[in-house]
C-alpha cells in the first residue's frame, strides 16, 4: 500500500485508541487522524446515518473542524448519499466531475480531487460511511479499498457499542441503528403480539477484532472450514433432514460454497490483513448481506442467502456458540424472528412464551406457517432483510391481522396495540365464558361447529372452545414435521393419541393431502409446472397405494372399537371415489382376517374441492356417507386462481355469487340424498361468510379453535328465517359480491349480530 504502514499495523493501532480512556468524540477524532496517516490522506471523515435518515459529518481530518456536527445531508444526496444507499465503495479520481458530487461550502472539500468511501456496515445494515480524500488527482488501489473497509467494521462495532449515542443531536433520533422500523409483509396469522426479539438462530456478536497472531487466526479458520465441511457432509450422508427441516438440495448448495474457491479466499485474504478468523467471517458476511439488499434477482438471491447462511454456521464453530437457540432458554413475551424455521423447529419452543413469529421467507402456505396457525400464534411472512435490521431483545410489535411489523416502536404505538391486544383478549375471555352455550340460531335451527386440526398440540382446541368435534383433521402437517415418512405403527400411534383427546367426538381423517404446495422434505416429487393442478392428493394415493393402504391400515388399527370416520382429498370423479373404497375395503378384509380389533362404523367421505364434481353430484352422493367442501380449493379451482399467490388470491371474494350458489346447489342436493354435508374452508370460520352460508342451508361448518367463539356469537344472535330470503333474492337476481357483502353488513347491524 502505497506509504501507508499496512492494515496490521493499523488495526493495532486502531484497537489501542479504543481502549484509550477518552471522550467518545476524542475517540473519534484519534481514529480519524490514525486512518488519514495509515492511508496517507490529507482527509478522513466519518458520516453517520440517523434515525431520521440524515447523514451527519460525526468527525473529520483535514476538513473544516466547524463543519462537524453541522454539516448533514440527506441519505440520497451526494457521493456519501450514494454509498450509504447503495452500501458498496466508491473509488473516484476526480471526484467532483461526478454527478452525485454534491458541494458544501462549509467543509472546505472543494480542494481534494480524489475520493474513497466505504460504507460502515454491521450485518448488512449500513450505519454511517467512511471518507478520505486526496489533493492530487489519484486512484486508490484494491488493498486501500480492504484497509479502509476493514477500519470501517471497527467503526461498525464502535456505533453498535452505543459509544457515540452521547454524540447525537436531541430530535434526530440518534444513531439509524436504534430507529423505529415499521416493515411490511404477508398476513399468516392473525392476532397481535407485543414482546422482544428473539432470532432463531442468534446471531454471533464478533467483538474480538483484532488478531493477536494472523498465524494462528488462519489456522482457527482453517479448521472451522474443515469442521463445517464435515459437518455437512455428514448430513447429507445421513440422507435425514436436520433441525431446520433442511432439504438435500439446500445442503447439496450448502456443500457447493463450503469449497467455494472465492468465498474461501476472500475469508483468508481478510484474516491475513490482521483480523481474527471471526471478524474475517463476519466482514466478508456483511459483503454478501450487502449485495443481497440489492440483488432483485430471485435464483441470486437465494444463492446468496446460502452463502450467508454458511458464514453463519461457520461463525457459529469459531465461537463455539449453539447454532439454533436452545428452545429451553425462551424469555418471557418472545417475539420469533427467523429468515426460515422447519415447522418441527416451532414446535420445540414453548408455546406459553411465544408471543409471536416473524420469517423473512415463507409465505401463507409455508410448512412453518400451517403450524403457527395450528398453535395460533400471530405470524407474518415475506418480511425482506427483518433478520438483518434487528438485535436480540429489542421490543417489537406483529401485526398478524394487518401482515406489519413494528420494530423499536415508541410509546404511543406500544400503547395503542397493548390496548387493542387487551379488547382481544376481553372478546377471548368472553367466548370462554360462553363455550357451553348451544350454537343455536335465535329461530332454533342448530348449527354443529366443528375444528379443524392438523397436529396433536392443536386437539386440546377442541375441549377449549367446546367444538362438536373435529370436522377436518389434516394429517399431511403430521406428516410435514416428521423427519423421515412415519411408518404403519408410528402412524397408528399418533391417530390413536388423536382419538383419546378426542374422547366421545368425532373425528374426521383426511388422508394424505400432500404434493402441490405441501411437499415433504423426504418424499421426492418432480417439480411440476402446475403443481395446484398436478401430482397431489388422492392422485398420489391411488398412483401408490402402498402410502395409502398404509395409512388406511392404521386407522383402521388405530379406531379400534371407535367410529372411523376417512375423508379424501382432491377427488375429481366418482370413479376415483370406487377407487380408493376398494382399496379401504381391502384393508378392512385384512385386518379381519388377522383377527384385529374391527372399528364400531367406518364412515368414508369425500372433500368437494374439484368443481367437476359440481356436476357429477348425483352419481357421488348415492356412493359417499358425507360430503365436506374444500372451499379453500374449490374457490381456487372456480376462479382459476392461485390461492398462494398474493396479487390474485384476494380478488375474488367469499361471497362472490357463482360460489354462494354453487354452494347452494351442493346444500340442496345433500339434503334431498340426506347425505351429511360441512364446509371446512377458512370462510366457514368467518362470522359474515358464515351468516351467507347457514342462510344457502348449511348446517355443519369446520373451521380452526380460535374461530368457534365468534362464529357462535354469530348464530346465536342470527335469525335464519330473515336472513335467509335476503340471500336467496341476491343470488336468485343479478348482485355482485360488494352489494351482498353491504346487503348483509347492513342486515347484521340492524339486527345486533356482532361480526
Ligand atoms: C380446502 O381446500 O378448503 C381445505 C379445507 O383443504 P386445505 O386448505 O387443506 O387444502
Ligand atoms: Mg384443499
Amino acid at each position: 500500500m502505497r506509504g501507508g504502514v499496512g492494515p496490521r499495523v493499523l488495526l493495532r493501532r486502531l484497537r489501542e485508541v479504543m481502549a484509550e480512556p477518552v471522550t467518545p468524540q476524542e475517540r473519534l477524532d484519534r481514529i480519524v487522524v490514525l486512518i488519514a496517516a495509515n492511508m496517507v490522506a490529507e482527509v478522513c471523515s466519518v458520516y453517520v446515518l440517523r434515525a431520521d435518515s440524515m447523514l451527519e459529518l460525526y468527525a473529520t481530518e483535514g476538513l473544516k473542524r466547524e463543519a462537524v456536527h453541522q454539516t448533514t445531508m440527506r441519505s440520497d444526496e451526494g457521493l456519501v448519499g450514494l454509498i450509504a444507499r447503495d452500501a458498496r465503495p466508491l473509488s473516484l479520481s476526480d471526484a467532483q466531475a461526478h454527478p452525485a458530487f454534491a458541494y458544501r461550502p462549509e467543509t472546505g472539500e472543494e480542494i481534494y480531487a480524489s475520493f474513497l468511501g466505504v460504507p460502515i456496515l454491521r450485518a448488512g445494515d449500513t450505519l454511517g460511511v467512511l471518507v478520505v480524500q486526496n489533493r492530487a488527482s489519484r486512484s486508490y488501489s484494491e488493498e486501500e479499498v480492504e484497509a479502509l473497509e476493514t477500519a470501517a467494521m471497527v467503526m461498525a462495532e464502535m456505533l453498535a457499542a452505543g459509544d457515540l449515542e452521547t454524540l447525537a443531536k436531541p430530535g434526530t433520533g440518534g444513531i439509524a441503528l436504534r430507529r423505529y422500523l415499521a416493515l411490511s409483509g404477508r398476513a399468516i396469522n392473525d392476532g397481535i403480539g407485543l414482546g422482544h426479539v428473539v432470532l432463531h438462530e442468534p446471531r454471533v456478536v464478533v467483538t474480538n477484532i483484532v488478531a493477536d497472531d494472523v498465524e494462528a487466526e488462519a489456522r482457527r479458520l482453517d479448521l472451522a472450514i474443515e469442521t463445517m465441511r464435515a459437518s455437512i457432509d455428514d448430513l447429507i450422508d445421513q440422507g435425514t433432514v436436520s433441525h431446520a427441516g433442511e432439504h438435500r438440495d439446500v445442503l447439496e448448495t450448502f456443500r457447493m460454497f463450503a469449497y467455494d474457491r472465492g468465498w474461501l479466499k476472500r475469508l483468508r485474504e481478510a484474516v491475513m490483513s490482521g483480523l481474527t478468523a471471526e471478524a474475517a467471517v463476519e466482514r466478508v458476511q456483511s459483503d454478501t448481506r450487502a449485495k443481497l439488499l440489492r440483488q432483485t434477482d430471485p435464483y441470486l438471491r437465494e444463492r446468496l442467502h446460502d452463502l450467508d447462511d454458511l458464514a453463519s454456521r461457520l461463525l457459529h464453530q469459531l465461537t463455539g456458540s449453539a447454532f439454533t437457540l436452545h428452545a429451553s432458554e425462551l424469555p418471557e413475551n418472545a417475539i420469533l424472528v427467523a429468515r426460515t424455521m422447519g415447522p418441527a423447529a416451532l414446535l420445540e419452543y414453548q408455546r406459553s412464551k411465544l408471543r409471536g413469529l416473524v420469517l423473512e421467507e415463507g409465505g401463507a402456505t409455508s410448512h412453518v406457517a400451517v403450524v403457527a396457525r395450528a398453535l395460533g400464534i400471530p405470524c407474518v411472512g415475506e418480511v425482506e432483510s427483518i433478520t438483518s435490521l434487528v438485535q436480540p431483545g429489542d421490543a417489537i410489535i406483529i401485526d398478524g391481522n394487518a401482515g406489519e411489523v413494528h420494530i423499536r416502536p415508541g410509546a404511543d404505538l406500544q400503547a395503542s396495540f397493548g390496548e387493542r391486544a387487551r379488547i382481544r383478549a376481553g372478546r377471548q375471555e368472553q367466548y370462554r365464558r360462553d363455550k357451553h352455550l348451544p350454537a343455536l340460531t335465535k329461530d332454533g335451527v342448530k348449527i354443529d361447529l366443528l375444528m379443524n386440526a392438523g397436529l396433536l398440540v392443536d386437539m386440546p382446541g377442541l375441549h377449549d372452545v367446546n367444538a362438536a368435534g373435529i370436522g377436518l383433521f389434516r394429517t399431511e402437517i403430521l406428516f410435514m414435521v416428521a423427519p423421515t415418512l412415519p411408518r404403519a405403527s408410528t402412524q397408528e400411534g399418533l391417530y390413536r393419541s388423536i382419538l383419546s383427546v378426542a374422547g366421545s367426538r368425532p373425528v374426521t381423517f383426511r388422508t394424505l393431502d400432500i404434493g402441490g404446495d405441501k411437499v415433504l422434505p423426504y418424499f421426492r416429487t418432480l417439480d411440476e409446472e402446475n403443481p395446484a393442478l398436478g401430482w397431489r392428493a388422492i392422485r398420489i394415493g391411488l398412483d401408490r397405494p402402498a402410502l395409502l393402504r398404509t395409512q388406511l391400515r392404521a386407522l383402521i388399527a388405530a379406531a379400534a372399537d371407535r367410529d372411523l370416520r376417512i375423508m379424501l382429498p382432491m377427488i375429481a370423479t366418482p370413479a376415483e371415489f370406487d377407487a380408493a373404497r376398494a382399496l379401504l375395503d381391502r384393508e378392512r378384509l385384512r385386518a379381519r382376517k388377522l383377527g384385529q380389533a374391527q372399528p364400531k362404523t367406518i364412515k368414508l367421505g369425500t372433500m368437494l374441492e374439484v368443481p367437476s364434481l359440481l356436476f357429477d353430484l348425483d352419481a357421488l352422493l348415492t356412493r359417499v356417507d358425507f360430503i365436506s367442501i374444500g372451499s379453500n380449493d374449490l374457490m381456487q379451482f372456480l376462479f382459476a386462481v392461485d390461492r398462494d399467490n398474493a396479487r390474485v388470491s384476494t380478488r375474488y371474494d367469499d361471497l362472490s355469487p357463482s360460489l354462494l350458489r354453487a354452494l347452494r346447489f351442493v346444500a340442496a342436493k345433500s339434503a334431498k340424498a340426506r347425505v351429511p354435508v360441512t364446509l371446512c374452508g377458512e370462510m366457514g370460520g368467518k362470522p359474515l361468510s358464515a351468516m351467507a352460508l347457514i342462510a344457502l342451508g348449511l348446517r355443519s361448518l369446520s373451521m380452526s379453535a380460535g374461530r368457534v367463539g365468534p362464529v357462535k356469537a354469530m348464530i346465536r344472535a342470527l335469525d335464519v328465517s330473515k336472513v335467509k330470503p335476503i340471500v336467496d333474492a341476491a343470488l336468485d337476481g343479478d348482485v355482485t359480491a360488494d352489494a351482498l357483502k353491504e346487503q348483509l353488513i347492513d342486515f347484521a347491524e340492524a339486527n345486533g349480530i356482532v361480526l
